[in-house]
């Protein structure tokens, strides 16, 4: 086909899906796409998850979406990978089903809407063009005002493509003639860091910080969904399989053995981020478990309400 064929088709297709919209205006081309941005509800708060792996959400804001949810907040979690290669002996087609599963059923007990987890293998992802359109498509498709992901400095390869993905996203949301199948996005979301331990360039630098001990309880009955992870293969790959006898003895063993080594990271940044809580709330002791993130400077900027509507210190 020669160019000149390829844009007349390009712009029928255009034309067809500008009626199929219902546009009022009869604008043949790029301009009709304007009238497709879909109609925000003002007054629903919309938060977005976008993580690497099927568990990354759950351990990082697990407590806030818990909170969030309560109050009538729109929470979606996110996982960009499959979670294939989360398993010593289980084989990864079989390991990707059980791990949606694990992953849905615990977006159940958080409360929160939904749970996707997209069909990318673990450890092969990159920051890549397809990628990148998955991901415009699918923020665009929900509209958030706030978005959680990785910082670019983890670890784990699927973190830090997940971080440059959603960096990416943060602008091309409202090009309206980049991926223009999906609505632009004309309020570009507010994007976060959750946490993480890592210091080169700089340690993470908490703008929100949650109390999440009141959601510990409801918080745990997810993360115990999560079974091929939290009793089978993180178990074996960092090596306590025997306390896992005790954990799943009861219901109080159970969320013992959780706390202590899923929230394990809830109290270090209570620990570590105390002078902070302190500094904000001076009026309040600082909690044994908290959740904290830094603002991206590649999302919109924030206002002080906007923090305190994320936080779910005001509705
Ligand atoms: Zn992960």
């Amino acid at each position: 086909m020669t160019n000149v064929g390829r844009i007349a088709v390009v712009a029928a297709g255009l034309a067809v899906a500008a009626c199929q919209a219902g546009a009022a205006e009869k604008t043949v081309g790029y301009k009709s796409w304007s009238s497709s941005e879909i109609p925000r509800a003002e007054g629903v708060l919309r938060v977005m998850a976008i993580v690497a792996h099927p568990d990354d959400a759950d351990f990082r804001m697990g407590c806030l979406a818990v909170k969030l949810s309560r109050m009538g907040v729109r929470v979606r979690f996110v996982s960009v990978c499959n979670g294939n290669m989360g398993h010593q002996t289980m084989m990864p087609p079989e390991l990707a089903a059980r791990r949606k599963r694990e992953a849905e059923e615990a977006g159940r007990k958080y409360g929160i809407e939904r749970y996707d987890v997209l069909d990318n293998a673990d450890c092969s992802l990159m920051p890549d063009y397809e990628r990148r359109v998955q991901l415009v498509k699918l923020i665009r498709e929900f509209q958030p005002d706030f978005i959680v992901t990785h910082r670019t400095c983890d670890y784990h390869a699927d973190h830090r493509a997940v971080g440059q993905l959603v960096q990416d996203a943060g602008y091309l949301l409202g090009v309206p003639h980049w991926v223009p199948d999906a609505p632009v996005q004309r309020k570009r979301p507010v994007i976060l860091f959750a946490t993480d331990s890592f210091t080169q360039p700089r340690t993470l630098r908490p703008d929100v910080m949650v109390d999440a001990e009141p959601f510990l309880e409801q918080w745990c009955e997810g993360v115990n969904c999560h079974v091929s992870q939290i009793y089978e293969w993180l178990p074996w790959d960092s090596g306590y399989q025997s306390e896992l006898a005790a954990a799943k003895a009861s219901k109080e063993g159970r969320n013992a053995y959780i706390i202590r080594h899923w929230a394990a990271r809830k109290a270090r940044d209570a620990k570590r981020f105390a002078e902070n809580w302190k500094a904000k709330y001076p009026d309040t002791p600082v909690p044994g478990h908290i959740e904290v993130f830094e603002v991206s400077e590649y999302g919109r900027k924030p206002s002080a309400d906007d923090l305190a509507r994320f936080a779910g210190l005001v509705k």
